[in-house]
């Protein structure tokens, strides 16, 4: 198919204006196909001239352009020219298209607790015309009337109000102009839950067999989007301006989340099914308020192209945190942005494959969604937080309300964000741009004091040799010794012309120095060495949070630059976990170090490392359990580190007694995920068989019953195991997305790397052949999670860059290549410098 590249459509949209589409869907057609018909109204600026419209249909069965048939075999690799055209035209379009099963496009998901059916739109990025035919890029914007036929009893949403006329006949009112991305239609026998806010219909949709737990979440969901309508309308001075406000969680979603205006698609597993600690309930919040932001910041005011992609989810990352610890319980999401959001695109900072957060090459639509990483949402958001700082917050708003307000129903870039911004402002923009917005890399600041008090000081902030730039930061520095906040600074400039000295002389001189300690700029910390040995004594005494956060963000930047010992940040975990309290911290942690330690250790410290993890979480909950019926007590305590003995203990019999629902914490009483992970542990060290995967399946036949099942399959440790995960991913037959994620999850896991080495190889063949048979999104995403990152050797590092020279890939495959094999490089270095 096709890729759209910029120079076309910016000639195309020089050359037209869309007035409308009307689009009649008929869903009853088959279990595989839908019929599709569109109407697209269009003005011509050179009469005479020809351009082309995007269209992937499984079957044309006819075509019209200002009553003139054309022959549908003109269709050519998702495209057909519409030539001599007139001043305005009509194009019309009868087509039968596929349902699709990788969640772009129309995908149709059956349930298998049920065997119903459900349906979800993903137009994004470059899949709108897999629905129906279109101009399809972001600034050719025009009004739909959509009209479709379903099965009677459905639910059927999209982005306008909708009215069933007759029986599954459903006809949505007009649009406000969107851009073709922005479409959508849910459609099944969904759940929901409505409501209102102030005007607004609510309503919360997601599988019939989630019900349950659909109406058990609903009550925290609603208030964050209450709370969410109110903070926006109010900070923007724009009414929400989409009429009703619908929030489908759908089966098989590749992304968190996806902002279609007035019909928001999210995840699925956001209705959790078992247990939900405070990280997860604070993470599901922040992706609503993330993809409301979205209502107003790149819905009502839309990129022009997507190299602007930074404008969409910088934004809406930066509201959603701003708006969750400014308007909800979640007073702490800047903790959690700090380990969760921060670490991803640290990571994203430091690979070959990093760009600047504004004015990247998006040069076709594929390679726009490479840069749909850690850069454009974490580094943006905390540049746009540094922009808030720099020209005051009243500026930062006054500037964002212009903006909104210009620009509604439109398209707009960087330039015209800037301009907005500068207009309440005196402070230099130009170079504040160039030095965050269009330069790559992270600095790093480091404090070196010497006196108590302190006497003399040196801050240097250290910018990356292969990115030169000049960045000022503002950031405030804290000291702690024996646990105890000695003091912090108040924000200062460091870099750039507004640069001001460390404000620390005549202050004591505390154990643990603390730069960035409020985690108001982008920057790793670097700590001295003895900072770094006193760690696992302080810092599980230090009482703020976020400095706590910022400390592991340099502990685990240092890891990954080969300066931190890999057994340093394990030591630090082993006296932290036990006695951490905030609950992103203690999510985050348990996730984050035993996946980097299975990378960075050498393979024979690795089965130490995880009965040590094991042993932490052990007594974490030793320790929560003596706090039972405190004050401080919270299921969290016990969940989370639960949690982490399941994923980590070699103990059979409590393994075997947690799969058979028994002796299982009351936090986690019911949560059939939690005897998933436990089973899935046993397969990992090899204690149960296929036999005894498939008889704990049929317990639980849902789809995230079958996926567990799959990853049980693959993870174990033998021959024929892996052997079985290759055949599925090679074959590929009838897997979805979320099937062939789950088979990726566990394919290199092995207690010895001879078992998965000779499949190295093979993940270089299959890998980039799958992403022929699914869509770019998915694919990626399994070439991410299959990556052999364990299997740490020159030789796979050496197979990496032999497959990204010669394989053909697609841009997105390549791209997750490249980065996980950044990720094997920087634990070899790591080997190099502290053994291996
Ligand atoms: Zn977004």
């Amino acid at each position: 198919m096709a890729i759209l590249l910029q120079q076309e459509a910016v000639e195309r949209a020089r050359l037209i204006s869309v007035g409308s589409y009307s689009v009649d869907l008929d869903l009853t057609v088959s279990d595989t196909e839908f019929g599709s018909r569109t109407v697209v109204r269009f003005d011509c600026a050179e009469p005479g001239a020809s351009t082309f419209v995007d269209l992937k249909a499984a079957s044309i069965a006819s075509i019209r352009l200002n009553g003139n048939e054309i022959h549908p075999s003109k269709v050519a690799d998702g495209r057909l020219t519409l030539g001599r055209l007139q001043a305005t035209n009509e194009l019309e379009v009868v087509a039968t298209m596929a349902f699709t099963h990788d969640g772009q496009g129309l995908h149709r998901a059956v349930d298998p607790a049920d065997d119903l059916a459900y349906i979800y739109g993903m137009s994004f990025l470059d899949a709108a015309p897999q629905i129906y035919a279109c101009f399809d890029q972001p600034d050719l914007k025009a009004p739909y009337d959509l009209t479709v036929t379903a099965p009677s009893g459905w639910v059927v949403a999209g982005n306008s109000p909708a009215r069933e006329t007759g029986s599954g006949r459903w006809e949505f009112e007009t649009t406000k102009p969107l851009s073709t991305y922005f479409f959508t239609v849910c459609a099944g026998p969904y759940e929901t839950v409505r409501d209102e806010h102030r005007g607004i219909p609510l309503a919360l949709h997601a599988r019939a067999s989630l019900g349950a737990d659909l109406r058990r979440h609903a009550p925290q969901m609603l208030e964050i989007t209450k709370q969410g309508l109110d903070y926006y309308e109010d900070l923007f001075g724009i009414a929400y301006p989409w009429g009703e406000y619908h929030q489908f969680f759908v089966p098989e979603f590749n992304a968190g989340a996806m902002e279609n205006p007035g019909c928001v698609t999210f995840r699925d597993q956001y209705i959790f099914r078992g247990a939900a600690g405070r990280a997860e309930i604070m993470q599901r919040s922040n992706t609503i308020l993330h993809e409301m932001a979205h209502m107003w910041f790149g819905d009502l005011v839309s990129m022009k192209w997507w190299d602007d992609l930074w404008l969409n989810e910088s934004f809406a990352e930066y509201m959603a945190h701003r708006s969750c610890s400014a308007a909800t319980e979640f007073d702490d999401a800047w903790v959690d942005f700090g380990i969760a959001r921060k670490n991803w695109g640290y990571a994203a900072d430091r690979a070959p494959s990093t760009h600047p957060i504004a004015g990247n090459a998006a040069e076709d639509t594929d390679s726009a969604l490479t840069n749909f990483d850690g850069i454009s949402y974490a580094k943006g958001c905390s540049a746009l937080r540094q922009l808030a700082l720099y020209v005051g917050d009243d500026a930062f708003v006054a500037g964002v309300r212009d903006y909104l307000s210009r620009h509604s129903y439109g398209n707009a870039t960087l330039a015209d964000f800037l301009e907005a911004i500068g207009g309440h402002t005196d402070v230099d923009l130009t170079s504040w741009s160039t030095g965050w917005l269009e330069s790559a890399g992270t600095d790093e600041i480091c404090v070196a004091v010497e006196g108590d008090p302190i006497a003399v000081v040196e801050a240097s902030r250290t910018t990356p040799q292969a990115h030169p730039a000049d960045r000022p930061h503002m950031l405030d520095i804290a000291g702690f010794s024996g646990g105890r906040e000695l003091w912090r600074t108040p924000v200062f400039t460091l870099g750039g012309d507004r640069t001001e000295q460390a404000p620390l002389v005549g202050l004591a001189n505390p154990n643990l120095l603390v730069p960035n300690a409020s985690d108001l700029t982008w920057t790793i910390p670097v700590f001295d060495e003895a900072t770094l040995a006193a760690l696992p004594q302080e810092l599980p005494q230090v009482g703020d949070a976020q400095a706590r956060q910022v400390v592991w963000a340099g502990l685990l930047n240092g890891m990954a630059t080969a300066t931190v010992d890999p057994r340093t940040v394990l030591a630090t975990f082993e006296t932290a976990f036990p006695v951490e309290t905030n609950e992103s911290l203690r999510h985050w942690t348990s996730r984050l170090v035993p996946r980097h330690l299975g990378a960075f250790l050498p393979y024979r410290e690795r089965d130490d490392a995880v009965t040590r993890i094991a042993a932490t979480a052990q007594r974490a909950i030793d320790a929560a359990s003596d706090d039972a019926g405190s004050d401080d007590a919270s299921d969290d305590a016990v969940v989370t580190p639960t949690r982490l003995l399941a994923a980590t203990s070699t103990d059979e019999a409590l393994l075997r007694a947690w799969v058979a629902d028994e002796q299982i914490p009351a936090a986690l009483a019911g949560d059939m995920d939690f005897r998933w992970s436990a089973l899935i542990r046993l397969a990992e060290l090899g204690l149960v068989d296929d036999a005894a995967i498939d008889a704990f399946a049929a317990h639980d036949r849902t789809l995230t019953g079958g996926q567990k099942a799959l990853t049980a399959k693959v993870i174990r440790p033998t021959q024929q195991a892996k052997e079985w995960g290759w055949t599925q991913l090679e074959q590929n037959t009838g897997l979805s997305n979320y099937d062939c994620l789950a088979i990726a999850v566990g394919i290199f896991v092995a207690p010895d790397p001879d078992l998965v080495r000779p499949h190295i190889e093979r993940y270089f063949r299959v890998l980039p052949a799958l992403a022929e048979r699914q869509g770019e999104f998915a694919s990626q995403k399994v070439a991410l999670e299959a990556f052999p990152v364990e299997i740490t050797e020159d030789a796979t590092s050496q197979a990496a860059q032999e497959a990204l020279r010669t394989v053909r890939m697609t841009a997105n495959v390549r791209r997750a290549i490249v980065d996980r094999a950044a990720v094997l490089d920087e634990a070899l270095a790591s080997m190099r410098r502290f053994g291996g």
